[in-house]
């Protein structure tokens, strides 16, 4: 099919939820692909933060077609292999004592609902159920994480969501302030990648840690997008100097194939017992042999790597004319443009000059694979120099 073809099928068949760029992309190398005419791009988008180690990446293939060819599932009855070693290596890596494995990462985030519920269930009894989660954060499309992410948009038509949800701005006394005898945990995505990459308060995120800790209140942190090296830690909160009870990952865990993962500590490990929760899907071995392969290269030499990519593209960035603040973390980075500049225009112009890049509310996104190229770099920042002095 060639692109107008694809296009129109698309149109006739698929449910219209995504506001699609006029783009098929067909194959790739690293951080360049290739669309349906053969015109290539250079990738700030890593798919939304999954192709961490960019596309056609040999060291992830092998170790998925290896498993393929032994046994591409087995339901969760029976032990596997790829299942248990990725589990062990992010429990080491994260300092987590248990993994359930999911699909997405909203089923990591229902997971992670279900077990500070649980936990809080088995230790004071019923009412304590209460999650505190802040404005502008972002946990998912399923109900309950409709419900958990503080937005008002999320919460129109498909009512009624799943109550026991309250939402606070990310400050410590207003967070204090919606914390009562009926809360048991606070859920926050430590840089708010959804709405734009804003990157929340190291005080703030420490003074609240330590506040729910003495009260035996749950911190969960989201880590689905700032997860597996893209701020240059393994996980976001290495960078806080925090320890949550329950961290959530799933997009950059798989190397494109669907994942996510519920991280239990200390407090939390033993919150489940036998039939609390399941998947079908979930911890899949070929999905996780290919896991496996990527986070065994989530290394410290690897993460000093991104935060000095991060240095460099923030450093070029920051003298762009028409960029007006830029934001983030390692390889999630946020550029606030001028106002009245719309961003999807200058996503859709970059796109025509052969850059790929996200929007997120205000801001454009930009989210490149943990092994992008200077060459591949200077290519981007070229491009979003022109479309943005323009
Ligand atoms: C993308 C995202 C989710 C939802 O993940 P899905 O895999 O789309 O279900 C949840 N939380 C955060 C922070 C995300 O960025």
């Amino acid at each position: 099919m060639n692109f107008e073809q694809i296009k129109e099928s698309d149109a006739a068949h698929i449910a219209p939820t995504y506001n699609r760029f006029s783009v098929a992309l067909e194959s790739g190398e690293g951080a360049t692909l290739t669309d349906t005419a053969g015109k290539k791009y250079i990738d700030f988008t890593s798919g939304i933060g999954v192709n961490i180690f960019g596309v056609n990446d040999g060291q992830w293939k092998s170790a998925v077609i290896a498993q393929l060819n032994k046994v591409q599932h087995t339901c969760n009855l029976y032990y596997t292999e790829p299942q248990t070693r990725l589990a062990a290596l992010l429990c080491e890596k994260s300092g987590a004592k248990k993994v359930f494995f999911g699909n997405s990462g909203a089923e990591a985030n229902e997971c992670a609902i279900k077990a500070a519920r649980k936990y809080s269930f088995r230790k004071y009894g019923e009412g304590r159920y209460e999650i505190v989660t802040l404005v502008n954060g972002f946990h998912g499309r399923t109900l309950a994480t409709l419900a958990a992410t503080g937005q008002e948009e999320f919460h129109k038509y498909f009512g009624p969501f799943p109550g026991g949800f309250v939402y606070a701005e990310p400050e410590f006394a207003a967070v204090k302030e919606k914390i009562s005898e009926k809360t048991c945990a606070v859920m926050m995505e430590l840089i708010q990648g959804e709405s734009g990459v804003h990157v929340l308060d190291e005080n703030f995120v420490r003074q609240i840690t330590e506040y729910c800790r003495a009260k035996d209140i749950l911190v969960i942190v989201d880590e689905v997008q700032s997860g597996n090296g893209r701020t240059g830690y393994m996980y976001s909160y290495q960078g806080y100097g925090i320890i949550p009870d329950i961290a959530t990952t799933a997009k950059g865990l798989g190397g494109g194939l669907p994942i996510g993962a519920c991280l239990l500590f200390e407090k939390t490990a033993d919150a489940f017992s036998c039939g609390d929760h399941g998947s079908t899907f979930g911890g899949n071995p070929v999905v996780c042999a290919g896991a496996v392969s990527i986070v065994e290269r989530l290394t410290d030499d690897l993460f000093l790597e991104v935060r000095a990519k991060g240095d460099y593209l923030k450093t070029f960035l920051s003298k762009i004319k028409g960029v007006e603040e830029v934001t983030g973390k390692g390889l999630m980075i946020g550029l606030k443009l001028h106002p009245g500049v719309s961003v999807r225009a200058a996503a859709e112009k970059c796109l025509e000059k052969g850059l790929m890049v996200l929007t997120a509310h205000d801001r454009l996104r930009l989210l490149p694979p943990l092994t992008i190229t200077k060459t591949e770099m200077n290519e981007g920042l070229k491009i979003l120099n022109e479309v943005l002095a323009e």
